[in-house]
């Protein structure tokens, strides 16, 4: 899939001399939903201000559908929709005409079917009438989504879109973005929810420090760095691993109650089957067993701990 914004040696310095992003690459592809995770100050906040031209940059190229940012500022700009992290609308205006108006910024021609459309797919239609200051902090969180679609952008950054939103809508959240990229829609989510990232994103980047410490598919991420283990509850417990099973990368838990196997389910022999042979022959019997894959919160923590 070819690229729709593309990033290259970019550095930020802010004024202070303190430099938040470090020789940043990155290629976002059409049409997908990216992930970008990092601790709190990793900068991730100033790298999609930069892409958006809120700051500048300090050294480095940005393209946004092949438009420099810098010398095809506009082009590039009407391109991005974003949904900042803070929620600022204009309290007493109604929710269709805060819409429309973040439309008519971008010069677009006015397009009521279209803001409609918006409305409806974001659960607002029923609400275009009402002030926004009697909304609740769910539905102002799509207001936001709304101003940011209202001149039809190709590309949507979402700054913690579900920071402070409840379990059931923070779903709805999930379902509309959906919805857009199945529009045609690329979309750039920064999240503190990893399990929001494992569930939508196609790819996902981990920024750490001002670096990108990683790009990769959500899938071969999980599956090149998830660990899966096998976890038998023991009928007796055993006070140390017998000899015999010493070939095994096992682990005695919970006071000798459980053994642990830590083994590769891309293996093309995970070990398993002679795993519990050889606890036969060496006469341990166990009540249960399960097995746990590490989720991509167990990744992105040790991938940060990294030095
Ligand atoms: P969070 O998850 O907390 O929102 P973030 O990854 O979005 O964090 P940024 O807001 O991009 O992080 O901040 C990155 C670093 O840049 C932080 O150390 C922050 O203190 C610093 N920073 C941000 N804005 C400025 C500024 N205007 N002047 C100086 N330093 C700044």
């Amino acid at each position: 899939m070819p690229s729709i914004i593309s990033v290259s040696n970019l550095s930020k310095t802010y004024g202070s001399g303190f430099k938040a992003l470090k020789d940043i690459n990155l290629e976002i592809k059409q049409g997908e939903i990216f992930a970008l995770l990092g601790p709190n100050g990793a900068g991730k906040t100033t790298l999609i201000s930069v892409i958006c031209g809120i700051n500048n940059l300090s050294t480095g190229r940005i393209t946004v559908g092949g438009h420099d940012i810098i010398s095809d500022a506009r082009a590039a700009r009407s391109m991005i929709g974003l949904v900042p992290q803070e929620l600022h609308t204009d309290a007493f205006e109604s929710v269709w005409g805060t819409v429309s108006f973040s439309r008519g910024l971008f010069n677009k021609p006015k397009n009521p079917a279209y803001i409609e459309k918006v409305l409806k797919d974001l659960s607002l239609w029923d609400k275009k009438d009402s002030k926004i200051i009697t909304l609740s902090g769910g539905m102002k969180r799509r207001v936001m989504i709304a101003k940011a679609l209202s001149h039809e952008p190709q590309i949507l950054f979402l700054d913690e879109p579900t920071a402070g939103v409840d379990v059931e809508l923070r779903k709805g959240m999930w379902e509309v973005v959906r919805t857009l990229r199945a529009s045609g829609v690329t979309i750039i989510l920064t999240t503190h929810y990893i399990a929001e990232a494992e569930e939508m994103a196609d790819r996902v980047g981990v920024i750490n420090k001002g670096e990108i410490i990683l790009v990769e598919e959500k899938a071969s991420l999980m599956q090149k760095l998830g660990k899966k283990q096998l976890k038998l509850h023991l009928l007796s417990t055993i006070a140390a691993i017998p000899p015999a099973l010493g070939a095994y990368n096992l682990e005695l838990a919970n006071d000798g109650q459980d053994l642990v196997y830590n083994y590769d389910s891309t293996a093309d022999r995970t070990g398993i089957t002679s795993l519990l042979g050889d606890l036969r022959s060496a006469g341990i019997r166990f009540a249960d067993l399960e097995t746990n894959q590490s989720s991509l919160e167990d990744i992105f923590v040790s991938l940060v701990k990294q030095p």
